[in-house]
């Protein structure tokens, strides 16, 4: 039977719980910052499975390592040693400045397990009534219960309480909330530092440094959640701490296997001397292939990728602006490196379905924001292709809005 979009949505309609809502397209080949769909049809990846395929599509050498891995030995879980999660660790430790690495498969595991160890670090001590967080408003963490406790879309909480608590949202824009939202109670702040689901917002050095301030007087430990910022995104390894921020904890995740389920809980030496073994645990967490895929990405993102997003970064910013100049549509842009958002007055999702139509993806995030998130290995030429696309479709909006 030929592959059809028909036939996998009828298919997926029947069989697959209905928790996604998604685009009609259907992609079975990619290769560099390109994918092909069902019918051959080629499309600019801008979205690089939200923040995940950093090094692009098939890329030869993270192909040749997984293949070569997936030959010779899959997985033993965590019962044995096997060498590459001292290798993924070593990498992490170096690019983070956080000496050791808790893995597992995904960002919201990530997460969870800081959510955790936070936790542990007070209760080792004796100290067991500092079990609150304070998170920020627009944050998303992910969907198990520990890190939805801590996502503030109530669309996303509602239906699944009681969460964890107590959790305070503070307004990222008042820093001054924060020292009041930090009580005796609380175990650890989580904050990301460029909030992504929620718009692509940086945060602002003014609620960086009252993070710094909290932290340095009450003893609350700081989780950076850098699942989407972090691994070079930003054009810095980690944007936290371009920001001044010195995490306790930091969860990463998406780009870490360059597309294996991998994530990983980074831990500073006096969380970790509280963490004992059966603390926390996963049968899949750092198995041979998620590990030694996350070596490989580290490897290049340390060997010229993050210098690489730094110069294209920059090119993408210029041309974003250039754009928002010639189109009333967009009113703000945001973010840092290959991580930014246009936030327009338009309905953004027409602009994505447009963008694709066109051969483009772009991404929708908190309603009103187009999102770009594309590989890291995205040159200067395929960055002008997508502002040449996203100029025909930002004329198109303002022809229709006229009409
Ligand atoms: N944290 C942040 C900042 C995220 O953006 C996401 C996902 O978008 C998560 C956590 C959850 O990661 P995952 O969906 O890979 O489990």
């Amino acid at each position: 039977m030929k592959v059809t979009l028909d036939n996998i949505r009828e298919r997926e309609s029947r069989h697959v719980l209905q928790t996604y809502r998604r685009q009609p397209v259907a992609f079975i080949r990619g290769s560099g910052a390109y994918l092909y769909d069902v019918d051959g049809r080629k499309y600019l990846d801008c979205v690089s499975g939200i923040g995940v395929t950093s090094l692009g599509h098939a890329h030869p050498g993270l192909t040749a390592v997984i293949a070569d891995q997936a030959a010779t030995l899959l997985h033993t879980s965590n019962l044995y040693y096997h060498p590459f999660q001292a290798e993924a660790a070593v990498r992490l430790a170096e690019l983070s400045g956080l000496p050791r690495a808790f893995f597992c498969n995904s960002g919201t595991e990530a997460v969870e397990a800081c959510l955790k160890f936070a936790r542990r670090y007070w209760h080792t001590q004796g100290v067991t009534d500092r079990t609150g967080f304070v998170a920020v408003m627009g944050a998303f963490s992910g969907r198990t219960l520990g890190a939805l406790s801590v996502t503030h879309d109530e669309h996303y909480r509602e239906p699944f309480g009681p969460l964890i608590g107590p959790v305070t949202f503070v307004d990222p824009l008042k820093p001054e909330a924060l020292a009041e939202a930090v009580t005796a109670k609380t175990a650890a702040i989580i904050a990301e530092p460029i909030l992504g689901e929620g718009g692509i917002r940086p945060m602002t050095p003014a609620f960086a440094a009252a993070i710094n301030e909290v932290c340095a007087r009450t003893g609350t430990l700081f989780i950076a959640d850098e699942v989407q910022t972090g691994l070079g995104r930003t054009g810095y390894p980690f944007y936290s701490r371009a920001l001044g921020l010195d995490p306790d904890l930091m969860s990463v995740g998406k780009a870490l296997g360059g597309g294996v389920p991998v994530g990983a809980a980074l831990v500073s030496e006096r969380v970790s001397r509280m963490v004992s073994p059966g603390d926390h645990g996963s049968t899949y967490g750092g198995n041979l292939l998620g590990t030694r895929a996350a070596a490989f990405v580290l490897d290049q993102l340390m060997n010229g990728l993050i210098d690489h997003v730094k110069v294209v970064g920059a090119h993408l910013e210029r041309r974003l602006r250039a754009l928002a100049l010639q189109h009333q549509a967009i009113v703000e842009v945001r973010g840092a490196g290959l991580m930014r958002g246009l936030e327009v007055s338009t309905d953004a999702m027409a602009i994505v379905n447009d963008a694709r139509d066109r051969g483009l993806l772009v991404n929708r995030t908190d309603e009103v924001v187009v999102r770009l998130l594309p590989p890291l290995t995205i040159d200067t030429g395929e960055i002008d292709r997508a502002i040449e696309v996203l100029d025909g479709v930002f004329s198109t909006a303002s022809q229709r809005a006229r009409i």
